[in-house]
């Protein structure tokens, strides 16, 4: 057997607590992993509190992300000794996730633990971080924005999607204006390569439909008014990436921007990417994410304080990334 973080009704609400559980229990997937680390994501956060309905069934083992080694395969894809990393796919939603020793996962959920990156590294980035290059790539492609031309606005700045979503764009050359409601975190971002940076109490107030044009494009992981005003604050034809919902899940804005200004939103998903999505985000961090950056970006932490980090996370107390260590 082994301990995992399980989340369960109790007085029939989800809630997280430790668990042994044995390989046998395990779901009938064709690939067996040993996990190495997971990570600490906002999700997980409202999964182990109970503070947002994330199981959709249960008992659901927690945790969305995972690099660990193959020990069995039946399928031809992978075999024993395999490096991989998982993001996503349902895990701690519909499918038992990865805050455990081992797991049994579909093989097309899984990719390679890519080159640049260590086990610890790779789940420094995790959903987080894969879920920044995202939002990079989805930009980028769309094409507003200009490496050392204008500004590019990045939001929850100092949480595990914003740090990374800097130090990728700043890696480019792009000029990064920074929101965040943590004045003590902004010699942290500017080390990221943050520029400029903007109280997040101005984005959350209420503001006009049309307000001065201010970005070329942005990276949103807040909603709510800070996202409504981020739109009202882009130059025409520009578009913002998002992804999060820190706080608030309303959008409490108007068409104007988009039907006036071109402006477009952008949204991202992480959890469904397909494969090709996933691979050319995970090729954009091994280019552009300095190792000292994200070991800057990240604390490791053992899997036994996880109930702490959950309640840290959802009241924005954690900076950057937390790895778990899921033999401790
Ligand atoms: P995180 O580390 O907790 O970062 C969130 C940041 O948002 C906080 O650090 C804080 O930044 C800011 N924030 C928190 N509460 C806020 C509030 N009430 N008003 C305004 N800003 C607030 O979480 P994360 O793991 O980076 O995730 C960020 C968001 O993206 C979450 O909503 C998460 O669910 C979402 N997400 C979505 C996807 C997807 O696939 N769409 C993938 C990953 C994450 P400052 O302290 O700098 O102000």
């Amino acid at each position: 057997t082994f301990t995992a973080m399980v989340i369960d009704a109790v007085d029939g609400k989800p809630k997280g607590a430790f668990r042994e559980i044995s390989i046998a229990d395990l779901p009938d997937n064709d690939v067996l992993v040993e996990i190495a680390y997971s990570t600490l994501n906002y999700k997980d956060g409202l999964a182990i509190s109970g503070k947002g309905r994330i199981a959709r069934r249960m008992p659901m083992i927690g945790g969305i992300d995972l690099s660990g080694t193959v020990i069995e395969s039946r399928s031809p894809e992978w075999k024993a000794g395999d490096k991989v990393v998982l993001n996503g796919w349902g895990l701690s939603e519909t499918e038992w996730g990865a805050f455990g020793r081992y797991q049994r996962v579909k093989p097309e959920w899984l990719i390679r633990l890519p080159d640049a990156f260590s086990m610890e590294q790779a789940m420094a980035i995790g959903t987080a971080g894969y879920t920044a290059a995202l939002c990079v790539d989805a930009l980028e492609k769309w094409g507003s924005i200009k490496p050392g031309e204008g500004e590019v606005l990045v939001t929850g700045a100092a949480g595990g999607v914003g740090s990374v979503a800097i130090a990728l764009l700043a890696a480019r050359g792009y000029n990064v204006t920074a929101s965040t409601g943590r004045p003590e975190t902004h010699d942290y971002l500017a080390s990221l390569g943050a520029s400029n940076f903007i109280d997040r109490a101005v984005l959350a107030e209420k503001g006009g439909p049309l307000q001065k044009e201010r970005w070329t494009g942005g990276i949103d992981s807040v909603g709510s008014t800070t996202l409504v005003n981020a739109l009202s604050q882009t130059m025409r034809g520009g578009a913002i990436a998002a992804c999060g919902l820190a706080g608030g899940a309303d959008l409490p804005g108007t068409v104007l921007p988009h039907i006036l200004r071109a402006v477009t939103l952008i949204g991202v998903d992480s959890v469904i990417a397909t494969r090709e999505q996933r691979l050319s985000a995970w090729a954009r961090l091994a280019r552009d994410l300095d190792p000292a950056k994200l070991s800057d970006i990240t604390t490791t932490e053992p899997m036994s304080n996880l109930p702490q980090l959950a309640e840290d996370i959802i009241a924005g107390k954690i900076r950057g990334r937390v790895v778990i260590d899921v033999r401790k």
